[in-house]
């Protein structure tokens, strides 16, 4: 199967509405590994509506600890292990994650010993290897390379933009951030980034409608990024694809494609994708180098 991005969950914060997207998460397959990049709720789902068989789950990237980026992290794992995962998994996140993972399989002890006894399964707790990371190197194996750069979110200072290099595939995820120049340069000539975006109109009918008024539009101002803030980041990094994801609003019924693309294009006019849950980017080089090889 040709290197791919899946868009698994696309709409920014946690909250559920009905017949609207899901929180963050993405499948990145690239040079032969599984990654899963950040487990908002809806991610196990995702990926075995992507055609994912979740034994084959590998790496896993958590950008930071808000929980829609983490919140089914735990409960994506213990599913693949009861699919019959054996083989380990590495979950990189920032300081935290492995807090987070270790009282999982606390609250989970009950079904995770029963299992041990009762099926014959694996020690889930030894399956998994936690790594938390800073700003940096990331991992460096097999010829595939992360690496983070730590962003703008604010009250939250662990969340990490990742950069992800395979050969000659590049992509760039900028996590949640406000408007962040220095993402540009750690961006620089990817094939695809996918960054944030929210739309300036939909803001006033969100914090209407969710009724924590203020204080949830005084977040938004300060912690995320406007479309057109996305697309100068693109411009800026020389990126040959921007994918606009963890929309905010997703699912304003008055908001559809033809408005975020409004948006960005005040300042991005490269190839754009607008994120949905379940969308496929392929990734160009990749699909360029399978054409060689056949020829
Ligand atoms: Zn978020
Ligand atoms: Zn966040």
């Amino acid at each position: 199967m040709s290197d791919r991005l899946v868009c698994l969950g696309s709409k920014g914060g946690p909250a559920l509405r009905p017949g609207g997207p899901w929180p963050s998460s993405s499948l990145l397959e690239i040079g032969g590994r599984t990654i899963v990049v950040d487990c908002g709720l809806g991610v196990t789902r995702g990926l075995v509506d992507a055609g994912i068989g979740l034994k084959a789950l590998d790496l896993i990237f958590i950008t930071h600890l808000h929980s829609d980026h983490v919140l089914e992290l735990g409960p994506l794992i213990h599913t693949a292990w009861t699919a019959g995962l054996a083989t380990p998994v590495t979950v990189s996140g920032p300081t935290g994650t492995g807090l987070y993972w270790q009282r999982f399989c606390q609250a989970m002890d009950f079904d995770i010993d029963i299992r041990i006894v009762d099926e014959g399964r694996p020690d889930i707790r030894d399956l998994v290897a936690v790594v938390e990371f800073g700003e940096g190197l990331v991992l460096g194996e097999g010829g595939l390379k992360v690496s983070a750069l730590q962003v703008d979110h604010p009250p939250v200072t662990d969340c990490f933009a990742l950069r992800f290099e395979c050969g000659a595939n590049c992509v760039v995820f900028s996590s949640d951030t406000a408007f962040f120049p220095p993402l540009a340069a750690f961006a620089g000539g990817a094939d695809i980034l996918v960054h944030e975006a929210m739309l300036e109109e939909g803001i006033e009918r969100l914090v209407a409608r969710t009724g924590n008024g203020a204080r949830l539009r005084e977040h938004l101002l300060a912690s995320h990024s406007f479309a057109a803030d996305a697309g100068r980041i693109a411009n800026e990094a020389g990126v040959k694809r921007l994918v606009l994801n963890h929309l905010i609003p997703a699912d304003d019924p008055e908001i559809g494609e033809a408005d975020w693309i409004a948006a960005v294009r005040k300042t991005w006019d490269g190839d754009l994708t607008i994120a949905r849950d379940g969308l496929v980017v392929g990734l160009s080089c990749a699909e360029a180098a399978v054409g060689e090889e056949t020829a």
